[in-house]
């Protein structure tokens, strides 16, 4: 069997306890070394086989997959994150597909809420934004035209933003021609949960200039929004006169 694993931000103790059990017991790992924290290879067994697939094309790494899976090998892919987003799975899906090879997938921590943890936030405060927008700028990937940074801006929703810290000066262009105020807060979280996870607080005017005087050109995230810093209103749920499923209120519903 081949299962994707989502290893999490970036702290070794932040995969779920079933990605680790599969690390545990796989005969062949193909991690993501760019990203994934490789203290996760010491929970492999003995004899398991390890691939980097950072060094390898998407033919090697299905080569290494589909052999090993004729070979009757337990195969972990390991991404980072969740392989949900920015993993390039699903050609790799379509691939096994094709094969008639079989494949599950186990659920991992996304940086995007590695972030927030790091930034003691919650994304979602009533009275000021109830969305999230993940995203990224366009870079040798392309984003399609109407996924633009300046139409999602026009929201003034959440945003967390992947694979942009290289671009830093055009995005905060974009976000402020959408309609953000440039006083907006905004934060960089570069290797949220890992141990050399550092935080910036600035405003989306200043995320280059801060990118800049801290030196950080990759593995960051950015945060943008009201949320980050603001008045808001408490919530529904837990607010005495409101009745939920589970408790009687004050007011009738
Ligand atoms: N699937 C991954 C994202 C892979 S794309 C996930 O769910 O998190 C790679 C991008 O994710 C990086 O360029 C960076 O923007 C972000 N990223 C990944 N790990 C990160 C971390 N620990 N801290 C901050 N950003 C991270």
């Amino acid at each position: 069997m081949i299962t994707f694993v989502g290893a999490g931000p970036g702290a070794e103790d932040l995969i779920t306890v079933r990605g680790l059990k599969l690390l545990q017991t796989a005969d062949i790992i193909v991690y993501a070394g760019s990203l994934v924290n490789p203290e996760l290879l010491n929970n492999k067994k003995e004899n398991c086989i390890v691939y980097n697939s950072a060094e390898m094309t998407l033919e090697e790494v299905m080569d290494v997959m589909v052999n090993g899976d004729h070979e009757g090998k337990e195969i972990v892919r390991l991404h980072t994150g969740d392989p949900c987003l920015y993993g390039a799975i699903k050609e790799q899906m379509d691939w096994l597909m094709r094969e008639q090879i079989k494949y599950e997938v186990c659920p991992g921590v996304s940086s995007f809420c590695g972030a927030a943890a790091a930034l003691n936030a919650e994304y979602t405060l009533p009275g000021i934004s109830q969305s999230v927008i993940i995203t990224r700028m366009a870079g040798r990937t392309p984003v399609p035209e109407r996924e633009s940074i300046r139409s999602f801006a026009s929201h003034q929703a959440t945003m967390t933003i992947f694979l942009s810290t290289g671009m830093l000066l055009e995005l905060q262009k974009e976000l402020i021609a959408g309609g953000y105020s440039p006083d907006t807060p905004a934060a960089i979280v570069y290797k949220a949960t890992w141990p050399e996870e550092k935080v910036y607080h600035c405003t989306i005017d200043s995320l280059a200039r801060t990118a800049k005087e801290n030196d950080i050109k990759k593995i960051a995230l950015i945060v943008v929004g009201r949320v980050l810093n603001s008045e808001y209103q408490r919530s529904e749920l837990y607010h005495p006169d409101f009745t939920t499923e589970f408790r009687k209120g004050r007011k009738e519903p």
